[in-house]
C-alpha cells in the first residue's frame, strides 16, 4: 500500500510499504477513506517528539471501511464505516473501567519507557512515535485497528466523511 512515512526531521515522503495484517483476534483492518493532518503531526514532523523512527506512518484521526475482521471481534463486520479515536483501549483494565481511556494499562507495549520519561504510561496511540507503542497511523491506504471492539464508533448511515469530521 501507499503511506505517508516519517523519514527524518522535517522529511515526510509517500512510500510503498507492506499492507497491514490482522495480528490479534480483536483487530480489524480498514480501508482508509479520510485521515486528518493534525497540528500535533507538525511536532512529530519537526522532530520534537522522541522515539520517531524512519518509516513510521503518521495519522491519528482516521476513518474508513472495515474490510477484514479478527475472529474474536464480535462488534464490527465487513462493510461497517468507522471513526477511529487516537487512543487504543482494551476496555478491561483498571484505568479503562474508570473511564480513563487514555491511560489504558495494556495497549502500550512501551509503557515502561514512557513512565520513565513522562512519569506515567499512556495508552497506545496511532501514529505517534514509539514511546506510545509504535502503532502505524492512518495516513495510508489501509490501517490495522487493534482492540477495534472498544474504541471505534460505527458511523450512522447517511453521514458523509466530511460531516463526521466537523
Ligand atoms: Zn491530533
Ligand atoms: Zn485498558
Amino acid at each position: 500500500m501507499k503511506a505517508l512515512t516519517w523519514q527524518s526531521r522535517g522529511k515526510i515522503t509517500s512510500e510503498t510499504v507492506p499492507d497491514p495484517k490482522i495480528e490479534h483476534g480483536r483487530d480489524v483492518i480498514i480501508e482508509v477513506t479520510a485521515c486528518a493532518i493534525c497540528g500535533s503531526d507538525l511536532h512529530l514532523m519537526g522532530g520534537f517528539m522522541p522515539t520517531m523512527e524512519c518509516g513510521d506512518i503518521l495519522g491519528h484521526e482516521t476513518m474508513g471501511e472495515v474490510i477484514e475482521v479478527g475472529k474474536d471481534n464480535h462488534k464490527l463486520k465487513v462493510g461497517d464505516r468507522i471513526v477511529v479515536p487516537i487512543t487504543i483501549c482494551c476496555g478491561e483494565c483498571r484505568q479503562c473501567k474508570w473511564g480513563n481511556w487514555s491511560c489504558c494499562e495494556r495497549t502500550n507495549p512501551n509503557g515502561k519507557l514512557q513512565a520513565q520519561t513522562y512519569g506515567y504510561p499512556l495508552a497506545g496511540l496511532f501514529g505517534f512515535s514509539h514511546i506510545t507503542g509504535g502503532f502505524a497511523g492512518g495516513q495510508s491506504e489501509y490501517l490495522r485497528v487493534p482492540y477495534a471492539d472498544v474504541g471505534p464508533i460505527v458511523v450512522p448511515e447517511g453521514l458523509t466523511d466530511e460531516q463526521c469530521s466537523s
